[in-house]
């Protein structure tokens, strides 16, 4: 039932207990579905990275609540958290508390598909149109629909942490048939590049819409497409424009992401002015991570102490500071990984 293997892979200590007083709600509210169909009882497979079934092969409502979905849920009912990743998960290693009360959420990671190719996320463009990894994520894409026409509970489907929603085919597939039910709302992460030519043509989601995030990691031409490979910067300030009069229109939250590294630090007040320009709910910033694509990994973490540039980082990260609680958070701006480590 449990892949020994897989938790070797990342490290995992299944037999720890780490005597957590408070549950995490995500074994229980969330599942995430990959490009492959494997379902996972978590916000991201490398935290928690135990499959609890593949959609390839079984049906959604199988899959939930399946035994080894409620073994997980075991390991976090008894404290122990013993199948989670402490060396990953955020709430874990960072102390950071869990959003609670919200519907089920059901993330969608099926297809990977973008139309820029940041240095930080892959090495080439990745896009399929045609082939095995379009005809698979077309499949899944279908059984997730179908299974969502049947569910008649609370539900927010999240779509983009993967690849771009409006760029991909298989996005754009599943939400022309995705059904319109007062019980389905949506959240979607893109690069906003494609939002003002393509959101008229899934009216079914933009008038669902919970919230839109768009990654954003630079607050000026030259930055933004430096590390937004492939982006043009007058184009993305059309796609803020045309989010913020829909925001206006349809009241979903809207909010900027900006991935905080050695290229754009030193536009960290910058994004927030920007965000609230374009009036935005909410800026995040937050930490590069190692996804072990970057070859110059060492050189890019100004969060290590020991960088050349961590100092500087954390100057200009002091001018973000009054912003901001003991805890790195504000109505505008959420830093708390950022504040942790220059406190
Ligand atoms: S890895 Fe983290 S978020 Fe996932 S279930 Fe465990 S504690 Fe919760
Ligand atoms: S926009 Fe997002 S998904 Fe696309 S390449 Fe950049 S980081 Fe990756």
């Amino acid at each position: 039932m449990i892949n020994k293997r897989l938790f070797e892979h990342y490290g995992i200590d299944t037999t720890k207990d780490l005597g957590m007083k408070q549950r995490c709600p995500r074994p229980f509210d969330t599942v995430l579905i990959d490009k492959m169909g494997s379902c996972y009882a978590c916000e991201c497979q490398s935290w928690l990275p135990q499959s609890i079934g593949n959609l390839q092969v079984k049906e959604l409502q199988d899959i939930l609540g399946s035994p080894t979905h409620r073994l997980l849920q075991s390991s976090i009912e008894d404290g122990s958290f013993r199948y989670c990743n402490n060396k990953r998960c955020p709430h874990l290693m960072h102390g950071v508390g869990w959003e609670e009360g919200r519907s089920f959420q059901l993330r969608l990671a099926i297809d990977d598909s973008c139309n820029l190719r940041c240095p930080s996320c892959r090495k080439s463009m990745i896009f399929h149109k045609e082939g095995s990894a379009y005809n698979l994520g077309i499949k899944l894409a279908d059984k997730i629909n179908d299974w969502l026409w049947e569910y008649k509970h609370p539900i927010q489907v999240h779509m983009g942490s993967d690849g771009d929603p409006f760029a991909s085919h298989v996005y754009r597939h599943f939400m022309r048939q995705t059904p319109r039910t007062d019980n389905i709302t949506y959240s979607i992460l893109t690069n906003g590049l494609m939002f003002k030519d393509f959101h008229n043509h899934v009216p079914k989601v933009i008038e669902n819409l919970k919230e839109l995030g768009v990654s954003i990691d630079g607050a000026s031409k030259e930055t933004y497409e430096k590390l937004r490979l492939g982006g043009r910067w007058e184009k993305i300030l059309e796609g803020l424009e045309c989010m913020a009069e829909q925001k206006q229109k349809h009241g979903f939250r809207f909010i900027l992401h900006f991935v905080v590294q050695k290229g754009n630090y030193h536009e960290m007040e910058d994004i927030i002015q920007l965000g609230k320009d374009y009036g935005a709910d909410r800026v995040w910033l937050n930490k590069i991570e190692d996804w072990q694509v970057m070859d110059n990994w060492g050189e890019q973490d100004i969060f290590n102490e020991l960088h050349p540039l961590n100092k500087d980082f954390i100057n200009k990260f002091e001018k973000v500071i009054p912003m901001l609680d003991h805890e790195g958070k504000s109505p505008m701006v959420q830093a708390p990984l950022l504040y942790k480590k220059s406190s």
